[in-house]
Parts: C-alpha cells; sequence; structure tokens
C-alpha cells in the first residue's frame, strides 16, 4: 500500500508574496466587509487553500461573508508543486502553478479573505458553531466548506523513504535544478508523471519514465510530446523493485512485469508521480467516504450534516482539474450562502485558544 506524507520533498515553498510568482499589480480592498466577533469566528470557514477553497473564498467574501480559510498543510495546493499549467482558461501562454495560485489568494484577500497559513488538524460538526482547531486554536462558524484537496501518493519502499531528500522526490518543480547534467528515473503513467518527466528534460541528462504497463493513462497531448522527446527513453512493463543507494540515489532496480527478470538503472534522481489520496483526516468520524476514500457529497455541495460543505479533489477522483475544482468552489460558495440565508446564526460564542 502506498504511503503518503509530504509532497514536498524536504522542500518549502514560499506561497505567500515572496514565491515563485511573478509581482501583481497592486489592486484596491473592494469590499467593506462585516467585522468579525472575533479573529477566529466567521460565517464561513474554509478548510484549504487550493483552487477549490480560495475561489469558494472569492465568492464568499464578495457576498460579504468575510470568511476565513485555514490553508493547509500546502498552502495554494497541488499546483504550488506544478510547473507551467496550460489549460487553465485565462492564460493563453499557460501560467506556473505557484503564479496562478497566488494570484487566486491576493483575489480572495483583495474582498476581505482572511487566509491563515496553518493547518486544520481536528473538526467538531456536532451542532453550530462549527469548530475547527488549528496549531491549538480554536475557529467557530455558521458554516464550513472543505476543500482539503488531495496529497501526493508515495510508493511505500524502504529505500524510497530512507532516500527521501537524497535523490528521492515527488516534486520535480521542486527539486529538479538540484539534477542538471544528471540521468534521473520518472515513475507513473499519469499527466502528472509524463508533466515531470518533461519538465526534468531541462536540467536531466537523461529522463528514463518508468511505467507499469504498456498503455499510458496520460492524456494523449502528453503522450505525444514524452514520445517524441529526445531526452526521454520510456520503459513499459516494469516497475520497480528498490531504489539503489547509500548516502544519496544511484540507480534503481528494475523488474519486468512479464518475464519477472530484474535489471539496475543508474540513475541519481527519482521521482514518484503516481497519483493522490484525499486529504481526510480531520474528517473521519463526521463525513462519508466512498469506496476509494473520497469524501460523498449528498447533493449539489452539500454533505450529510447541514450547513458542511464539499469542493475539489477532496471528493472529485473524476476530473481532478484546477478549473472543475475551482467551479465546485464556487458552487459550495453559493451553497453555503444561500444555506445561511434560511438558517438563522446560532449563538455567536467567544472563540478560545488551546
Ligand atoms: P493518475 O492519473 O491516477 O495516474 C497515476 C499513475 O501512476 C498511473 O499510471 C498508475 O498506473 C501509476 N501508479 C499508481 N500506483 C503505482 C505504483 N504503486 N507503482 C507504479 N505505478 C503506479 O494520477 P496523476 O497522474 O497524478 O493525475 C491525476 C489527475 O490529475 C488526472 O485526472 C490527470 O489528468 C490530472 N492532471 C492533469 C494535468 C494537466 O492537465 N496539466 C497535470 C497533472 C495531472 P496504472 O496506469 O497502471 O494504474
Amino acid at each position: 500500500m502506498p504511503d503518503i506524507t509530504s509532497p514536498f520533498g524536504g522542500l518549502t515553498i514560499d506561497f505567500g508574496a515572496t514565491g515563485n510568482a511573478a509581482p501583481l499589480a497592486a489592486v484596491p480592498v473592494a469590499s467593506a466587509s462585516p467585522a468579525a466577533e472575533s479573529p477566529h469566528e466567521t460565517n464561513v470557514l474554509i478548510l484549504g487553500s487550493g483552487p477549490a477553497g480560495l475561489t469558494a473564498a472569492i465568492y464568499a467574501a464578495r457576498a460579504n461573508l468575510a470568511p476565513i480559510v485555514l490553508a493547509g498543510f500546502q498552502p495554494g495546493g497541488q499546483l504550488t508543486i506544478t510547473s507551467e499549467v496550460e489549460n487553465y482558461p485565462g492564460f493563453p501562454e499557460g501560467i506556473q502553478g505557484p503564479e496562478l495560485m497566488a494570484r487566486f489568494r491576493q483575489q480572495a484577500e483583495r474582498f476581505g479573505t482572511r487566509v491563515v497559513d496553518v493547518e486544520a488538524d481536528r473538526v467538531d460538526f456536532s451542532s453550530r458553531p462549527f469548530r475547527a482547531w488549528a496549531a491549538g486554536v480554536e475557529y467557530r462558524a455558521q458554516a464550513v466548506i472543505v476543500a482539503t484537496g488531495a496529497s501526493a501518493l508515495w510508493m511505500g519502499l524502504a529505500s524510497e523513504e530512507r532516500l527521501r531528500g537524497q535523490g528521492v522526490s515527488a516534486c520535480a518543480t521542486c527539486d529538479g535544478f538540484f539534477f542538471r547534467n544528471k540521468a534521473v528515473a520518472v515513475v507513473g503513467g499519469g499527466d502528472t508523471a509524463l508533466e515531470e518527466a518533461l519538465y526534468l528534460t531541462r536540467f536531466a541528462s537523461k529522463v528514463h519514465l518508468l511505467h507499469r504497463r504498456a498503455e499510458f493513462r496520460a492524456s494523449r497531448i502528453m503522450q505525444a510530446r514524452a514520445e517524441s522527446h529526445p531526452g526521454i527513453e520510456i520503459h513499459r512493463g516494469v516497475t520497480v523493485d528498490e531504489v539503489l543507494g547509500g548516502e544519496s540515489v544511484t540507480g534503481v532496480r528494475l523488474r519486468d512485469v512479464a518475464t519477472g527478470t530484474t535489471r539496475d538503472l543508474p540513475v541519481e534522481g527519482f521521482f514518484v508521480a503516481i497519483g493522490h489520496r484525499p486529504n481526510t483526516a480531520p474528517f473521519e468520524t463526521w463525513l462519508a467516504k466512498d469506496e476509494k476514500g473520497y469524501l460523498v457529497v449528498e447533493h449539489e455541495t452539500h454533505s450529510s450534516i447541514e450547513g458542511v460543505f464539499i469542493a475539489g479533489d477532496v471528493h472529485d477522483h473524476r476530473y481532478r482539474q484546477a478549473v472543475t475544482a475551482a467551479g465546485d468552489g464556487c458552487r459550495a460558495a453559493i451553497d453555503a450562502e444561500r444555506w445561511l440565508e434560511e438558517h438563522e446564526p446560532a449563538e455567536a460564542v467567544v472563540a478560545t485558544a488551546g
């Protein structure tokens, strides 16, 4: 069973004003948001700051709901560890993932959203106001939008874990620079793997793309690019038995799926791009999950708990695109706004730290 941990490969991405994003033009604060009773109370608490969470924030803030966003362990979400985004509408030349998410955040903050770079580790959805705890602080909200997204999977090999940060990574954008003129391998057959492989050709002397089947899951355009790229060598029908190396990666041991034979491939970098798992840990006792572990939406964006809404990759394992997550965030904010209109606010309680 693959194991899951931070996809940063040991690096920290500064998602704020000092991140990879190009400086943005100054934008005026346009919204007079109603003052919250306390800095930890809000009409709408949004958990997660990827396209779903921040789009929900833009809509909720423009509806004068003064949302608070708890950004999570990876502020900006998965796009902050991707490179060029070519399919987000409105950017015909493409845009870097971190820059796109910095723009989302700036747009949300422009209308009065408060984004806090903490991760919610516990929630209590038993009654309103709903409660969530992050970094020891309790937040209270009349409605909650869960948009915690999904995280990169690891293969679960002991050697992979031992050499993480020593040549093993799940983020080409973060770590590709360290592999200039070196041979690297990327494992996986989806869009992420092919995107990572193509990105790594900027640095690496050779990129070996390792896939366990003959057919790729990735989109045809990405397959065509990878197959025609002179810097990429594709190995089909192989699995990775072990990552080789003492202090750092020196190779990978490949197993031919058809014959069972093994061979060692010398590489100095090993990038894992085998998919994602939804970030549902704080909601285990509150919200239902489907057979793949994704949260279940009852109707529109409503969860099984009145006043708690779900948006983005934490429930969507079909589309999983930035633009679909953003659309979902918009829907959740509109649903939350309408629901709040129909339900009297529960008695405000002064928030406590602890
Ligand atoms: P994915 O589509 O689920 O692909 C995961 C790949 O990893 C599959 O090829 C799978 O093999 C392989 N894999 C899984 N577990 C493995 C293991 N233990 N050992 C070896 N290989 C393993 O995940 P993804 O590539 O992260 O993409 C997720 C979604 O995001 C997709 O909808 C994708 O289109 C989207 N996406 C879009 C873009 C873009 O449009 N720019 C970029 C990135 C991602 P099998 O094929 O054999 O199952």
